[in-house]
């Protein structure tokens, strides 16, 4: 399986690669990395271009996208409703892109379309990286903080817990990426509970998988 990857910096591609891969259980083939999006709202905005691109010129089996939600509205249940489209929730704008895009697209390369993969970290990727280290760092905390109207911590907050410094190099920053995600590689459960953005991303991933056959009879 050919898998593409649209971030917003070279360290968080290098981290999602490895969720990816362990969400799917085998490593698939990552195109080279040429896509590349200058953070919220460039990535939505190139999204259908890229798309299109996939489709027509490569042989690429699926797109994952993941953005930060900075302070924009969390993507929730109320949101997966039937028909229902929140304008300002990055997940269900990125969705409806997706939707939208593909649906116009005839065939092309022997398969109907680029398979979806999008995950939203809440409020940034440093978020992703502190699960499971950080007990106070959840969607859950920072939904709670944006309903009190206070924050349980910031975005700068997260990137000094993880990097020491709110301003890391692309290598240092690359290099505490990769340390933190390994607890995921052997486990991404944990992840996909207490980050609801990432647990859809995991979804998405899991739909592209052959359906499992019955369940083996227990006794
Ligand atoms: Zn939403």
């Amino acid at each position: 399986m050919k898998v593409a990857l649209l971030s917003e910096s070279p360290a968080d591609e290098a981290a999602l690669r490895v969720l990816v891969e362990a969400v799917l259980g085998a490593p698939p083939h990552f195109t080279r990395p040429d896509l590349r999006a200058r953070g919220w709202p460039n990535v939505a905005q190139v999204l259908p271009a890229v798309i299109r691109h996939l489709h027509f010129g490569t042989d690429t089996d699926a797109l994952v996208v993941v953005v930060d939600s900075d302070d924009s509205v969390v993507h929730g249940a109320a949101h997966d409703r039937p028909g229902y489209f929140h304008p300002q929730c990055r997940m269900c704008q990125l969705r409806a892109v997706f939707r939208q895009t593909t649906k116009k697209l005839p065939p092309a390369r022997g398969r109907e379309r680029v398979l979806r993969g999008v995950g939203v970290a809440v409020p940034a990727i440093e978020a992703w990286y502190l699960c499971g280290r950080d007990e106070n760092v959840s969607e859950a905390a920072w939904v709670a903080g944006q309903v009190a109207g206070r924050q349980p911590y910031s975005r700068a907050e997260l990137k000094w817990r993880v990097y020491g410094t709110d301003r890391p190099s692309l290598p240092h920053e690359i290099r505490c990426a990769l340390q933190e995600v390994e607890r995921h590689r052997r486990d991404p459960r944990r992840l996909e509970n207490d980050f609801p953005g990432f647990g859809a991303l995991a979804r998405d991933l899991r739909s592209w998988l052959p359906a499992a056959g019955p369940p083996e009879n227990p006794g």
